[in-house]
């Protein structure tokens, strides 16, 4: 069998990287050193080697792993660490990660850039990755290989009630397995697609021990999962059944900050079942992790609730303000996801505590931007201090010239870099000599997204309406300007086309607004967007669907908000009023 180790000799080769491997099993991380005049990596298991070769081929190789699918290579960028007169010694010494988890979470299907997905996490070492039950169905042994051997732990979970029970063959069998409303069972739909707010009678006994019996199963029949989950379908409404009803109370909702005033708390409820299928699975299988999510109307850990070994929460915070940062105690939002945070932290009885963040904004942000570059580097170190095991984030590959910088970063921070050395070691190596005006024009974005408000929720409407035409032009402005120094250069060709969009976009909002739009300026804008299907800016699907919600809003004459659903959009008018 291919072994990490064989894989990291052989990427030495690729890259050029001339050194000798130790191990050492003491050390918290890999470590550079010159030993002799010779190149010497230490590492305390080859995984660490692996990143250790990485490491250098960045550091002395003239490489860049920053955009997937791409190794980025500069001559320039070049330097023999053992040619000069330099006395031996270590040159990077070994440093525990910031964060033990890091990685990212999939909301997508496994396509054919998974493989350059998986190159670039371990070049960027990162060693986690999340996905539906649905997907990982479809990922194949070689692929499932691809990812051990870079040292990827995959979640197989994410929203999966109608995984462990589907509807379409529990709803005939076991009628009794699924929520009471109003009286009555439900019919489950068995449309995998429409599973927002249909649940299931999650204090029934027999469901939950058929639960824990699928996931021991499920865990039989792949031997390679040592984590999956146990987490609602999409949306609202739990079973209204008289034993159900005792775990939760009617007249007490969740909170504006989570987007769950409107309905109430269902935490004693969902963490009352996580606990006890939880044990049941840990009682036979001590190895396997169950994860449970933490947002919404279960937000905070309920009274007396503990992460025992074997449990970890994901915790997201859901429409967060990106203006402010997640411990900001200033921010009316992230104060109180940092409180929730706190107390899952206290939570821990040997279980974990990952955080589930979204630096692309959220769904639906629609490549408008997001730079999180200095605020990642703080929010991690907080997140280590109060005891976080981990941090993913959503992500798309399509927008990858929008958000890149964020994941790239983060994924340093994660590790432990600096945050000054990092950020200006990516633009140099993405700007060359221009990295100052690189600078500028990012500062130039975050300064709009600043001062336009106090808290900056990230969804179109939010940025749309505090802002000018005039505030884009300007950037795209200065995009064209670093364009023209490099005309060969296509992330800065494609910044540019990203301004334009901006100003594109901002001018439909606007028009939209002064009631002088058609659904055919909406279906032009659209066309354009697809027009750079080439490039790395859109997620063009969200677009298609997105800009469907658009037109439809335009035709029935609603108020375009959001995604014309009546309770975002609710939400989205008190932000407008409470956060100026
Ligand atoms: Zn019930
Ligand atoms: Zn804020």
């Amino acid at each position: 069998m291919y072994t990490t180790l064989q894989f990291a000799r052989d990427e030495a080769k690729k890259y050029g990287v001339e050194a000798q491997f130790v191990l050492e099993p003491a050390l918290s991380s890999f470590e550079i050193r010159r030993t002799d005049g010779h190149l010497v990596i230490a590492a305390p298991c080859d995984l660490e080697l692996l990143y250790g070769v990485y490491e250098c081929a960045e550091q002395f190789g003239g490489y860049t792993f920053f955009a997937p699918g791409h190794d980025h290579f500069d001559e320039r960028l070049k330097v023999n660490p053992c040619t000069s007169n330099l006395p031996d010694g270590t040159l990077l010494p070994a440093r525990p990660p910031r964060l033990k988890r890091r990685g990212f979470i999939q909301e997508f299907p496994f396509n054919s850039e998974t493989p350059m997905l998986f190159d670039w996490m371990a070049k960027n070492k990162l060693n986690y990755l999340l996905v539906w039950m649905k997907y990982y169905d479809e990922l194949s042994d070689a692929l499932k290989q691809a990812a051990a051997l870079r040292g990827i732990e995959i979640e197989s979970g994410h929203h999966n009630f109608d995984y462990w029970i589907p509807g379409k063959t529990y709803g005939k069998t076991h009628p009794e397995f699924f929520a009471e409303i109003n009286g009555k069972r439900i019919t489950p739909s068995g449309n995998a697609e429409l599973l927002l707010s249909e649940q299931l009678c999650t204090t029934n006994p027999e469901l939950r021990a058929e639960i824990a019996r699928r996931m021991l199963e499920y865990c039989d029949t792949h031997p390679e999962v040592h984590t999956i989950s146990l987490v609602p379908n999409d949306g609202f409404g739990w079973c209204e059944c008289e034993n159900c009803s005792k775990f939760y109370d009617k007249n007490e909702k969740g909170d504006f900050y989570s987007l769950s005033e409107h309905v109430y708390k269902a935490d004693r409820i969902y963490h009352d079942m996580v606990r006890d299928i939880a044990a049941r699975v840990n009682r036979v299988r001590p190895d396997i992790q169950i994860t449970l999510v933490a947002y919404v109307n279960y937000c905070a850990p309920s009274p007396g609730f503990t992460l025992n070994a074997g449990m970890a929460v994901h915790f997201a915070p859901y429409w967060r303000c990106i203006n402010h940062e997640i411990n900001d105690m200033h921010c009316p939002i992230n104060s109180h996801y940092a409180d929730d945070l706190r107390q899952w932290c206290k939570a821990k009885r040997g279980g974990e505590v990952n955080v589930y963040e979204y630096y692309m904004g959220v769904n639906f942000y629609l490549s408008l931007p997001m730079i999180h570059f200095h605020e990642m580097f703080h929010e991690l170190q907080w997140y280590h201090d109060i005891g976080v095991d981990g941090i993913l984030t959503q992500f798309h590959l399509p927008h990858w010239t929008v958000y890149g910088l964020n994941y790239y970063l983060m994924a340093k921070a994660a590790r432990g870099a600096d945050e000054a050395t990092a950020i200006n070691d990516i633009l140099r190596r993405l700007f060359g000599p221009d990295a100052g005006e690189a600078k500028a024009f990012y500062n130039n974005i975050k300064q709009l997204l600043l001062t336009m408000g106090n808290c900056h929720i990230p969804y179109p409407d939010s940025l749309f309406r505090r802002t000018t035409p005039a505030d884009y032009q300007r950037l795209l402005a200065q995009a064209q300007g670093l364009a023209a120094k490099a005309p060969a250069d296509r992330f800065r060709q494609e910044l540019v086309i990203w301004m334009d969009y901006l100003c594109r976009f901002k001018t439909l909002f606007d028009r939209i607004h002064a009631s002088q739009a058609t659904t055919e300026d909406v279906r032009q804008l659209l066309e354009w967007i697809h027009t750079h299907r080439a490039t790395r800016i859109f997620v063009h699907e969200r677009f298609d669907l997105y800009f469907q919600g658009i037109q439809e809003a335009l035709r029935t004459g609603r108020k375009w908000l959001h995604f014309n659903i009546d309770w975002e959009d609710e939400y989205i008018r008190r932000h407008a009023e409470m956060l100026k």
